[in-house]
């Protein structure tokens, strides 16, 4: 299968070519030149199937004639055996016709996992061919950088460098990052906000002179075609389990880059019966303004109990606008240069598409913190922040109450003991038995000034 940009001036990849590239030349993302379709009897044949036999028959259409059968299926096995539940992602109930998908099952507790363990293990099998290796590099507010490290740590042709805000990002989350020491991960806290980390990566990947001769720097960020691939597959997991393709079923996301949802989308483009598919925002809500008011514009980020979606600009939506304006490149480029310089307005026939497609609602931090105390009083159940708003967008929107709806449970409580703790939670909520000591294991990163020459030096002297 070939891939192509969204902006139509890029060459096409090969999928293999396509996880090894960020951005196209063009600016634009990749996106297959054709969708593989499954018919109703085909998926109703698939109940029953584990996680993992699942993710097979879901993905392999996308790598074929790249990735052998057995190959796929070992990356898939091992991508999948450090999730703590058998089930791999869980459906759980939470009032009637109700339900939410566990996906924080995995090693860093947070959706990301399904993604970049996945990644991790592709990108290894892949270098290990080609007898390559590279640089991972990243910036991170937090989830990202913590299941990229775990993704990368056993690759033997990977280095990660992963940019972290000194001084503010959660303690969870920095321990998460800091205190796995295997020698080819690497966490630089650097002086400087989270923009700053992005902007010296971004730097780096224009301009890579610096590293050693035969190196590249790969990215693992949520514009990574494998990510979005990875994700489309638990979506037919939750609707086979709940009596699908015979019986459609709706999905509630919490959104911040559109990559998790739009994973959905593809899914139902395939053949998956699905009645609704709602964007939750919180209060950094540009997706929930443009589908409601056509108001695609940058306000300035607001730091919410939800930080996962703390985005001011949706990079994947840019997938989902590429079919909206019938894949035509020259389109897509011209609404993302309006974009650039200030805001963009989609087109009657776009917009109304979009809705035809999506449902959307917004919650605050207030908002959230009722839903996480409702929740807890009608079932014992705890969510986490970005999950309650989820939860809320689905119960605002449903438009059909005898449709069941799945809200994705993007992360565990205990990553964000803040908004339980707001919520009326007496203790923090406690941490899973394989992180129980995370705060007593040793820590490891470098203290970086925010200078480009400094972090660039840094890594080149630790590529090994
Ligand atoms: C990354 C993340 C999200 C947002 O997912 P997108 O794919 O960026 O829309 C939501 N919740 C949590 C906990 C996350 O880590």
């Amino acid at each position: 299968m070939k891939y192509i940009s969204t902006r139509g001036q890029a060459p096409a990849l090969s999928f293999e070519e396509v996880v090894l590239t960020g951005l196209a030349t063009d600016g634009g993302l990749y996106v297959p030149e054709t969708l593989p379709q499954f018919s109703g009897e085909e998926i109703a044949a698939w109940a029953g199937l584990s996680y993992r036999e699942l993710a097979f028959k879901v993905m392999s259409p996308f790598v074929a004639g790249e990735l052998a059968d057995d190959e796929l299926k070992t990356i898939i096995d091992s991508a999948y055996s450090t999730f703590r539940h058998r089930a791999i992602a869980p459906l759980v109930q939470t009032a009637h016709n109700e339900w939410v998908l566990e996906l924080f099952q995995g090693p860093t507790l947070a959706f990301k996992d399904f993604a970049l363990q996945f990644l991790g293990h592709l990108l290894d099998h892949i270098l290990k061919k080609r007898g390559q290796k590279v640089a991972v590099m990243g910036a991170t507010s937090g989830d990202t950088g913590s299941a990229a490290i775990e993704g990368c740590r056993r690759c033997d042709n990977i280095d990660i460098f992963i940019l972290h805000p000194h001084q503010r990002v959660s303690e969870v989350q920095r321990r998460q990052m800091t205190t796995v020491l295997a020698d080819n991960v690497h966490n630089i806290a650097l002086q400087g906000n989270f923009d700053d980390c992005q902007n010296l990566v971004k730097a780096s990947f224009g301009d890579q002179s610096f590293l050693p001769q035969g190196r590249q720097l790969v990215a693992v960020n949520s514009i990574n075609w494998a990510r979005i691939m990875a994700q489309i597959v638990y979506y037919f997991y939750a609707a086979l389990a709940l009596g699908g393709p015979q019986r459609a079923v709706s999905f509630s996301v919490p959104t911040g880059n559109f990559g998790d949802i739009f994973a959905g989308y593809l899914a139902k483009k395939m053949g998956l019966p699905i009645h609704q598919l709602i964007i939750a925002t919180n209060a950094n809500d540009i997706l929930h303004r443009c589908i409601s008011a056509n108001d695609h514009s940058k306000k300035t980020l607001i730091h919410s109990l939800s930080p996962s979606m703390d985005i001011m600009v949706s990079s994947n939506f840019e997938r989902l606008l590429f079919d909206l304006y019938q894949r035509d490149g020259g389109a897509i480029a011209r609404l993302m240069a309006d974009f650039k310089a200030g805001s963009m307005r989609l087109s009657e026939a776009a917009l109304a598409q979009a809705r035809q497609l999506f449902a959307s609602f917004r919650t605050d931090d207030k908002g959230t913190i009722e839903v996480i105390a409702e929740v807890f009083q009608s079932c014992g159940y705890l969510l986490d922040p970005h999950t309650a708003i989820g939860l809320e967008a689905a119960r605002r929107t449903r438009s059909d109450s005898a449709v069941p709806v799945i809200c994705l449970a993007t992360a565990h409580p205990a990553k964000f003991p803040e908004a339980a703790r707001q919520a009326g939670q007496a203790q923090d909520p406690a941490l899973p038995a394989h992180m129980a000591d995370l705060f007593q294991r040793r820590e490891r990163y470098r203290v970086l000034p925010n200078s480009a020459t400094e972090v660039q030096r840094y890594i080149a002297a630790h590529v090994c």
